[in-house]
């Protein structure tokens, strides 16, 4: 069963064509990887399937129901606005630069979503979010602000707070660009136990080690275009493409 389903997504800004037709599927339960070049669409992909990107064109379909319809011509199939918001609360997102609230605790970080999104009560919030701090290895920072955290804190935290809406989809956008080297390793840690539970994600990554260990599938993304897709066995040691090549013999 296809947990994500996009049909002919494209994406402009303006006249830069950003996304160029994308058709993607992706199972529930697998872990995707998407890798390219700065300035492939990766982060555009991941922003239009939550609705931070507004798609030009195409469809989406999220647990295979229909999220989102779009076309030039304006003949969309209208979604149910209530199945909409229920199928983007399923995704959980989390960015290169971690976006906590400064002004709140940790525990407020993560509790503000599930309380004011989905109404859960102050202590029943809190107790999931002891239990995901513990998760990210973090449970003593529950009652501290953000900056007394370092980067590799910050963003385990930003996982916790994605996890606290109960996603049944994560998607990263690396995760881990922003952080200094050494902190690296603790942010690829909890995600990687995420892979053992089953999560479906999509990852953008430039860790090609993480990726060709922890995905199921590798995307290969340049220009608005998903180039090559393969098993990372296949995908890093013999890619197709002379353009997949080029890109890894940069980065390995
Ligand atoms: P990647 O994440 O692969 O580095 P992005 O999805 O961020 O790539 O960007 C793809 C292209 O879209 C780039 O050329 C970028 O400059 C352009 N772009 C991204 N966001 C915007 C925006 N809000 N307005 C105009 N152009 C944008
Ligand atoms: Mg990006």
């Amino acid at each position: 069963m296809s947990i994500i389903r996009t049909e002919h997504v494209s994406k402009s800004f303006g006249k830069l064509e950003v996304l160029k037709d994308i058709n993607l599927t992706v199972d529930a339960g697998e872990v995707v990887c998407i890798i390219g070049p700065s300035g492939a669409g990766k982060s555009t992909y991941l922003r239009s399937l939550n609705q931070l990107e507004k798609i030009t064109s195409g469809k989406i379909f999220i647990d295979d129901q229909l999220f989102l319809h779009r076309e030039k011509d304006h003949t969309v199939e209208r979604v149910d606005p209530a199945t909409q918001k229920k199928l983007l609360l399923e995704m959980g997102m989390v960015f290169q630069r971690f976006n906590l609230f400064p002004h709140m605790t940790v525990m407020d970080n993560i509790t503000l979503a599930p309380r004011k999104v989905k109404g859960m009560g102050k202590s029943e919030a809190e107790t999931i979010g002891l239990q995901l701090l513990q998760k990210v290895g973090l449970a003593e920072k529950a009652n501290v602000y953000p900056n007394t955290l370092s980067g590799g804190q910050q963003q385990r935290v930003a996982i916790a707070r994605a996890l606290a809406m109960q996603p049944k989809i994560m998607l990263f956008d690396e995760p881990t660009s922003a952080l200094d080297p050494e902190m690296v390793g603790e942010v690829l840690n909890v995600i990687r136990d995420l892979t053992k539970e089953g999560m479906t994600m999509i990852i953008v990554t430039h860790e090609m080690g993480f990726a060709r260990e922890v995905s199921d599938r590798v995307f290969f993304m340049d220009e608005g275009i998903v180039m090559e897709q393969g098993k990372p066995a296949d995908l890093f040691s013999k890619p197709q493409l002379k353009r997949t090549q080029d890109f890894l013999a940069k980065v390995l």
